[in-house]
Formats: C-alpha cells, structure tokens, sequence
C-alpha cells in the first residue's frame, strides 16, 4: 500500500531562526523566502563587521525580484559572532569565515544548516538532500543527544546532480558518471564575476567546484552504518565551466549502471522518486523533485529554472551515450534549490523528524 503523505504539526508559534551572512546573495534568498514562512521567523540578521549596527535596508545591495520585505528592511544586522539567540541558525558565510563561527555555535547548543563548503566532508555532519538521503540526519540526531549540530547542503551543482542520480542509483545501480557544468554567475556571489570576463565569454575553471561534486556527490548517496557514512562506491569526473547566465545551472551528464536500463525505466524511475518532503508534505517541498521535459532543446535556465518554486530539478534530452549508457541534461536553480530553498527544506525535515524537539 502506498503511504498516505503526513503533514506534520505546524509549530506555534513559529520557530526563531538567525541568518549568518543575511546580507549576500544566498543571504538575501534566505529572507525572501522566509519572510512569509509558515513555522519559521527571522529574528537576527548577521554579516561582518562593515554591515553591523546599520538596519538590514541600509546594510544590503537588495538584488531580488521580489520587494525587501519590510518587517525585515527596519531590523539591525549585527556581527557574526558566537552570541547567537535562536536555536535555529541558517549561514550563509563567506566560506573564509565559516568554518570556526558554526563550530562554535554548535558545540554551543545550535543547530546550525549551512551553504558553506567548510563542514561538509566531516565526518559527523550529515551532507543532506532531503529527497536522497533523509536517513543521514541520524548523524545529526547522535551529535544533538550532545547539544548541537552541522547540517550542510551540498555544493549548488552536486545537488541538481544528485536529485538526478539518486532514483537511478536506487533501481539500477551507478558505476560511472561524467558530468559537465555551464554555471550561472549568481554562483559566484555579489558582485561575483566581472562583466568585462564573463560577457561574451565562458571560463572553463571554477575554482574547487570540480573536486566538491566528485567527493560530495559521493558521500550524498552513501549508506549510514554503525561506525558512520560509508560514500558511495562510484566514480565522478566533472567538468565545470561558468557562463553568462544569471541563475540556474544546467549540466550534460553521462553515467553507466550496474544493471541495464531502457530510457522507458528511467523515465519512470525520475517520474515515480518522491522522499520524505513529499511525504511530510513539508512547506518548501516541490510537488514532484524532478520533471522531464520533452523538447529537443530543453532544459533551459530562462525557461525553465522556477519550476516549482525553483526547488525541482528538470531533466530533458534522455538519449543513448555511445561511451557510457545513457545521457541526459539537467537544470537546477542555483540560490533556489542549491542553496537557501536547499536549506531551508533540510531545516523542515528536520523539524517534521523532531530533532529540534518541541520548543525550536
Ligand atoms: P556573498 O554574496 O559574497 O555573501 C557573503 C556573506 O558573508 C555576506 O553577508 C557578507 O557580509 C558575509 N561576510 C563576508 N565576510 C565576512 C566576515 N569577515 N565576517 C562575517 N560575515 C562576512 O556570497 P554568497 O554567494 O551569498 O555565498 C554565501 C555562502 O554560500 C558561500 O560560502 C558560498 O560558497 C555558499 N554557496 C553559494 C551559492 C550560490 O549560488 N551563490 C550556492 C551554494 C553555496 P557583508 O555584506 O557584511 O560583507
């Protein structure tokens, strides 16, 4: 029988959270879509120390299409620093700052859900995509019986390419996966790439990114044993380019399985993936983590990079690899799905499994 969804309660009154690094790119899409969030509410708001003591309105370069909200515009933004109220705290950090601060925060008693790179090969930090491997925050779980914890979103790329991957690896098994990125520049911060580089031009070097998808992507859909995550058995080569788009990040992949699959299997295995969001019913989930699109030229960022709110993952251009066994496109909206929605849908899941207990 196939489980009915569960929606769990929602919490009242809605949980405190803080956002390190409030003032950035991730940052701002953190406020945007927690302005209006049904169990979460801002009550800090941290940056470093040329943004402190201004009110958010004045202290930020606003880039969203969507109104500063303005309950947020008149708060202050304070230092990044260890005195942080909420137990709740989403960081999006400079990554050279990052590492110690959540450390810090927490071995003090916080519950810490990060964008950075900084944590996320640790050991006892769970490295989640909700839809792929919820069974992981038993991670977070074991280190919160102690008082506080990491949760660390994946790289914005290794999450498109894992959402993918993850319904494959299920059913037929991965030995092999070639991937190459055509990056948007909103990945790179504000104000991020030059104009004068990146107008009329790709830059075929993102410094890190190609190592963060090949590790990451492993441990993402590796198994919990007693003594810890054991990362996937299958190799990753990645290629990654930056271009002149300004969000969404679609990427060419090529992978071998263990078993054989016809393109009608996969197919079906993207269509029938759901996880635990969808069964939570969880705020931020999309209704369906992957759609596939049948045109000859999709997917596309301008297209297509807001489907469901920009929290799936579009795939289209199925076909045979005469290298590997299949080939495939995706598109995954990078400050979206692989970032601050990221986030904020690891937070949910979190809470619907009652790690942060009753109070938040
Ligand atoms: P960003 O636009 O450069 O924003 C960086 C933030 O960190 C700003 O709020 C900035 O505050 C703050 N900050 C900088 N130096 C600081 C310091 N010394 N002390 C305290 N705060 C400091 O970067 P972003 O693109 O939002 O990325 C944020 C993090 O998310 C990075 O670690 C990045 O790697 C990761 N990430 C980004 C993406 C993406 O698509 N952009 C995707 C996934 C992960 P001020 O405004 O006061 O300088």
């Amino acid at each position: 029988m196939t489980p009915q969804p569960q929606s769990p309660t929602r919490p009242s009154p809605k949980i405190p959270v803080a956002i390190l690094g409030a003032t950035g790119s991730v940052g701002q899409r953190f406020v945007s879509l927690l302005a209006d969030h049904p169990w979460f509410e801002i009550t800090a708001l941290m940056a470093s120390e040329r943004s402190a003591g201004r009110t958010y309105a004045e202290a930020t370069r606003w880039l969203q299409a969507s109104p500063l909200p303005p309950a947020v515009a008149a708060m202050p933004v304070a230092a990044a620093g260890p005195d942080v109220e909420p137990r709740l705290v989403f960081s999006a950090l400079d990554a050279s700052v990052a590492g110690p601060l959540e450390s810090d925060l927490a071995r003090r008693g916080h519950l810490v859900v990060t964008n950075t790179r900084n944590h996320r090969l640790d050991a006892d930090v769970a490295l989640l995509v909700p839809e792929v491997n919820a069974h992981h925050l038993e991670l977070t779980r074991r280190r919160l019986c102690d008082g506080g914890a990491i949760v660390a979103n994946p790289n914005c790329s290794t999450i498109g390419l894992v959402m993918a991957l993850a319904p494959l690896a299920q059913a037929f098994g991965i030995d092999q996966v070639n991937v190459v990125t055509l990056q948007a520049i909103s990945g790179a911060g504000y104000p991020g790439v030059a104009s004068l580089e990146i107008m009329d031009n790709v830059i075929p070097f993102i410094s890190g990114e190609e190592e963060k998808m090949e590790s990451e992507s492993r441990k993402v859909l590796g198994s919990l044993g007693d003594d810890g995550l054991i990362f996937a058995d299958l190799t990753v080569s990645a290629q990654c380019n930056r271009v002149s788009v300004v969000d969404g990040h679609l990427e060419c992949v090529s992978v071998s399985l263990r078993r054989p699959a016809s393109a009608a299997d996969i197919r079906a295995a993207w269509d029938d993936f759901r996880g635990e969001p969808q069964h939570f019913e969880l705020p931020s989930a999309p209704r369906r983590p992957i759609h596939y699109v049948d045109g000859d030229t999709w997917p596309q960022p301008r297209l297509h990079r807001d489907t469901e709110r920009g929290m799936a993952v579009v795939v289209g251009r199925l076909r045979p690899c005469p290298i590997l066994d299949h080939k495939f496109v995706l598109l995954v909206h990078n400050t979206l799905r692989g970032a601050a929605g990221g986030a904020i849908l690891c937070a949910e899941l979190a809470v619907a499994k009652g790690l942060l207990g009753e109070s938040g």
